[in-house]
């Protein structure tokens, strides 16, 4: 995990050898479930130390010390970018809410492995899970990488946050998407309140965290029922 090592230092994060020893299980289960299950296209061991790896800590340029925080990773897939911020920040809750039974099979397996504490698996929706009272407003943080474009996301991750907490989005160029979100982000009770560039030369260019503020709560009737956040964005 030598690149890994080197490219988190250069933003600011340095990683201890119990955790590079994490990351290195996780790229060796990713790579051996991945035979069985579509988890990711990208296999290099390079590329997945700076596609997946550090593109997921790159959340740490909107918020150094994600300890003793609540975070939920909508859509979460094989654990991007919730599962290497937890590795980096033992302390903080973690829940990592993905639709595809074999995906959460994996990330369930992968933290059992890592013998990692206070993280809950959730094979479900975000429509469904987003109108249980265990988990509607209840974060400080929802992420989301690679899930839908930014108006369905606000439908689908603002619902999780507290207010005063924060939606950040892992997105890329995203200046029309901010165009199209207005609208959802006014009604479900959020506002754009940093674009942060990442700026790294193992990342693609463009790479950027919005991070969006849940400054009301969200109406009751959000996110509406399964695919239609997607289908019709508000
Ligand atoms: N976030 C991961 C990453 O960046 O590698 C996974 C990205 S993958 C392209 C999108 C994932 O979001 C898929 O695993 C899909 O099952 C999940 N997903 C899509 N819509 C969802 C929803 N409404 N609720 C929960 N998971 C969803």
């Amino acid at each position: 995990m030598a690149l890994l090592h080197w490219e988190a230092d250069s933003l600011g994060i340095n990683l201890s050898d119990d955790q590079l020893t994490k990351f290195e299980t996780y790229y060796a289960r990713l790579v051996a479930w991945n035979k069985r299950c579509n988890l990711t296209s990208v296999t290099d061991y390079e590329a997945i130390q700076t596609r997946h790896f550090l593109d997921s800590l790159s959340i740490i340029l909107a918020d150094g010390d994600l300890n003793h925080k609540t975070i939920i990773d909508v859509g979460a897939g094989a654990g991007f970018p919730g599962l290497p911020l937890k590795i980096v920040f033992p302390d903080m809750c973690l829940t990592l809410l993905e639709a595809t039974g074999k995906k959460t099979e994996f990330l369930s397996h992968l933290c059992d492995e890592l013998d990692l504490k206070s993280v809950t698996v959730i094979n479900d929706r975000a429509e469904n899970v987003a109108h249980n009272a265990g988990h509607r407003e209840k974060y400080d943080l929802s992420v989301s990488r690679a899930v839908a474009s930014l108006d369905t996301l606000c439908e689908l991750c603002l619902p999780f946050c507290r207010t005063g907490g924060n939606f950040i989005a892992m997105k890329r160029q995203a200046d029309l998407e901010l165009t199209s979100a207005d609208q959802a982000m006014s009604v479900l009770g959020g506002q754009l309140r940093q674009r942060i560039a990442v700026k790294s030369n193992a990342l693609p260019d463009g790479s950027e965290l919005l991070v969006i503020e849940k400054t009301k709560s969200t109406p009751s009737g959000f996110p509406r029922r399964n695919g239609i956040p997607g289908k019709r964005p508000l």
